[in-house]
């Protein structure tokens, strides 16, 4: 397929905000695409050259991608840059500058998506010495084989800011439309990405294998699968009634969460909560699942904290430290971290997503030899509710988050990606106060006054609508932001800046921001209360709302939903 062709598609989506203009389009244009081009179509509907969780980094900085326009051109970089500056977008400014091309000896052939996104792989694999300037030339090289506005659409991608509003969500819809002519089959489609979050994977299923071929999609070493969450009650007393009998009460730790899959090979890959691969960061967990693990093959699940020498546990704060790139052997003496291992979802060649709580556990406990850097979540079998309440008590002392009740029954399966009543969560905000803490997405800014003159006064903030796809306003958040979060948030937020409320956001007219953001920055808010509100898109504003920290462990899409602050409202 000509690249012509999707960038047609990239400016057509562009001009839309409606989410079913958005599938229409898209399930059109989906059945125009052959087999062999489907994958990376898919990848690129969605601003990237593979798999969600695929840890290639294009990495090509604004400068180079700048050059690279310039040597397509023959402009000056000088002339470029001004004109970056002006419209705030690489990809315009390209467009622009290569209405007239200078003319090559050897005429070009037009780019097709297979060269590019090809080539794009070898732009982010290619390191070292002379790298640099290689990487400048043969991106200034697709460049010229676009069209002017193919232009646009490739220094975006190489620049990882191409945003067309459309999400996994809607391309699955649109797969579903296309390919089996019936939106509902979406259910099927949405159930298979958590165990196998690659839509390029699931689009060439759905087409070479039909919905049959997608049922039978698992879980696979070395791909990661959507984690399970927990629900959350308003009394404890509500307990046996959500989960009767007896069940597993595990201590809740404020740390971060782990998918360690380790292959026939012996290679060990961890995965954060987003998906991301973290394996770098841990070599001193990689080391000690390797060893304390008795298994060939496993997907296991656990926190990872971070203790001091008595193996005591530190703030959440500390282990962030952790999350780096550079000296991270220093950081492992400086910060040593253990992992609470509580699930095990693949075991020597058998998937145990199906099999109920009670024996994965016992397995986890059969395979798992404890030590200081590898051991298993605190835990107590009860049906009484005052058993989870001591023990709830019990782990505040003990400097952790709360409880996790977990079912024990036969149906306790694994529920990849999914916020159901197996797992219960119980905090000490929750018992302390009405205070409560959500995790919102940003998506507006208005400009601060007096002493926030120059920096952002506060942020709008959404929950996720997973029904409708959407993010709708549910407050205005100025209070908690330090001098130092201040001073970060244009940083972070200035690639997601954007001149109209994006796709996917609705905002009510009272209360437009100034700046308008693409919803992808999660942060984590404490407020004290949820009430009616004619002023916020939900409906409902949450009340002395508080900024906490970011939660860049957490997609756009695992933020606080709409039905959950519905469920919340305290009549
Ligand atoms: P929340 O982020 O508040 O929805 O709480 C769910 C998170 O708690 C999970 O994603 C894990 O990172 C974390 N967690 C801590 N301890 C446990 C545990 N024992 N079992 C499951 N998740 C846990």
């Amino acid at each position: 397929m000509d690249f012509e062709c999707l960038a047609v598609i990239f400016e057509r989506l562009e001009t839309v905000s409606s989410g079913n203009t958005i599938r229409d389009l898209l399930a059109e244009f989906l059945k125009t695409v052959a087999q062999e081009d489907l994958v990376n179509v898919c990848y690129l509907l969605l601003g990237r050259i593979s798999s969600d969780f695929d840890d290639t980094v294009l990495g090509i900085a604004e400068k180079s991608v700048l050059k690279s326009i310039a040597l397509a051109s023959g402009m000056e970089i000088t002339k470029i840059t001004a004109m970056v500056r002006e419209t705030g977008d690489a990809g315009i400014a390209a467009q622009k500058v290569l209405q007239k091309k200078p003319r090559t000896l050897v005429p070009l052939k037009p780019l097709t998506v297979h060269d590019l996104v090809g080539k794009m792989h070898i732009l982010a694999a290619s390191t070292g010495s002379g790298s640099h300037d290689a990487k400048v030339t043969q991106l200034a090289t697709l460049l010229q084989r676009a069209s002017p506005m193919g232009a646009r659409y490739v220094t975006r991608i190489a620049l990882g800011t191409l945003r067309l509003g459309a999400g996994y969500k809607a391309l699955l819809d649109a797969l579903a439309i296309a390919f089996t002519g019936d939106k509902k089959n979406k259910v099927i489609l949405e159930q298979a990405y958590n165990i196998c979050p690659d839509v390029g994977i699931i689009a060439e299923t759905l087409m070479t294998k039909g919905l049959k071929g997608i049922e039978a999609i698992d879980i696979q070493v070395g791909r990661p699968i959507q984690m399970m969450l927990c629900q959350r009650v308003e009394v404890l007393d509500e307990i046996p009634d959500k989960i009767p009998g007896e069940v597993t009460v595990e201590a809740k730790y404020d740390g971060e969460r782990i998918q360690a899959h380790k292959n026939k090979k012996g290679k060990i890959t961890l995965f954060s909560r987003c998906l991301d691969v973290i394996t770098d960061q841990f070599p001193d967990v990689v080391k000690a699942l390797a060893k304390q693990i008795d298994a060939e093959e496993f997907v296991v699940e656990g926190e990872v904290i971070a203790i001091d020498e008595k193996g005591n546990h530190l703030p959440f704060q500390l282990l962030m430290q952790r999350r780096r790139k550079y000296d991270v052997e220093e950081y492992v003496a400086k910060i040593p971290v253990q992992i609470k291992l509580f699930d095990v979802l693949y075991y020597n060649g058998k998937s145990f997503l199906h099999e109920a709580y009670v024996k994965r556990s016992a397995l986890l406990e059969k395979i798992v030899h404890k030590n200081k850097a590898v051991t298993l979540t605190e835990r107590i079998v009860t049906e009484d509710v005052m058993e989870m309440s001591d023990f709830f008590q019990k782990m505040l002392k003990e400097g952790y988050e709360g409880i996790i009740i977990k079912s024990r029954a036969s149906d306790s399966v694994y529920q990849a990606g999914v916020r159901g009543w197996n797992w219960i969560k119980w905090k000490k905000d929750y018992e302390t106060s009405l205070a409560d803490t959500f995790d919102l997405v940003i998506i507006g800014a208005y400009s601060g006054r007096g002493k926030r003159q120059g920096v952002y006064g506060a942020l709008l903030c959404a929950v996720y609508n997973n029904k409708s796809d959407t993010f709708e306003s549910f407050c205005k958040l100025g209070t908690g932001l330090t001098d130092e979060v201040l001073e970060q948030l244009p940083v972070l937020l200035k690639k997601y800046q954007r001149e109209k409320c994006p796709a996917r956001v609705i905002v009510k007219k009272e209360m437009e921001p100034e700046v308008w953001f693409e919803p992808v920055i999660v942060v984590e808010v404490l407020g004290a209360e949820i009430t009616q509100s004619p002023f916020h898109a939900v409906g409902l504003a949450l009340r002395f709302p508080r900024f906490i920290r970011f939660r860049d462990d957490k997609k756009p899409e695992q933020a606080t939903t709409r039905r959950e602050v519905e469920q919340m409202l305290r009549k």
